[in-house]
């Protein structure tokens, strides 16, 4: 079945998103898939996809030899997943764009995984402080990408986004094919 990843720093919204998007579809919390580290969490979705709750990154305190092995965990796990379909990059609606952010997306972009930008907490500042921040961060991706990939601007305060990010899974879902094994 098709996989979502949602990945971001901590506290940057994850687990409310996530919450947002499971609960009001009335969901249920899957278990862990054998074989699985429980550092991951999947959730089934409509009996459809799943959403694959990575761990965050950015932690202040971790020391530099846990840090990467965070880092070859995920990168291992994103880039051998042949049901992966996107990766949803949560980035805080309300800082200007982070290095440790776009590092990610760069990283992304070369291994060539299909990703897509969440802005959260848009409900915590104004409409124009949000726009500023996306437009920001969108453009130094353009600089990067041909084009700025698929983004949503979301509060999981305020349910908004939802829909917009729900349809997008859904058309991409159109066009998955599951592969041979
Ligand atoms: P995670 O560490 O990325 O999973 O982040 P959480 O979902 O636990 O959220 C971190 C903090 O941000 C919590 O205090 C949430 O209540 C708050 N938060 C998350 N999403 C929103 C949002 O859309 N709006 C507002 N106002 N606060 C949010």
């Amino acid at each position: 079945m098709p996989e979502y990843a949602f990945i971001g720093r901590s506290n940057v919204g994850k687990s409310s998103l996530i919450n947002m998007l499971v609960n009001q579809q009335g969901l249920a919390k899957t278990s862990q898939k054998p074989g699985k580290t429980q550092l991951i969490n999947h959730f089934l979705i409509n009996e459809k996809w799943y959403i694959v709750d990575l761990p965050g990154y950015g932690y202040a305190r971790v020391s530099k030899s846990s840090r990467e092995k965070w880092e070859k965990f995920i990168r291992a796990y994103i880039t051998k997943r042949e049901n992966l379909q996107c990766v949803f990059v949560l980035i805080d609606s309300r800082l200007e764009p982070q290095k440790i952010d776009l590092e990610f997306c760069s990283w992304l972009g070369e291994c060539q995984i299909p990703f897509a930008l969440v802005y959260t907490k848009a409900d915590k500042q104004s409409g124009p402080k949000t726009d500023q921040n996306v437009a920001k961060f969108n453009k130094t991706l353009l600089g990067w990408f041909e084009e700025v990939p698929p983004f949503f601007v979301t509060s999981a305060e305020k349910g908004q986004g939802k829909e917009k990010l729900l349809q997008f899974v859904q058309e991409v879902n159109q066009d998955f094919v599951k592969p041979i094994i």
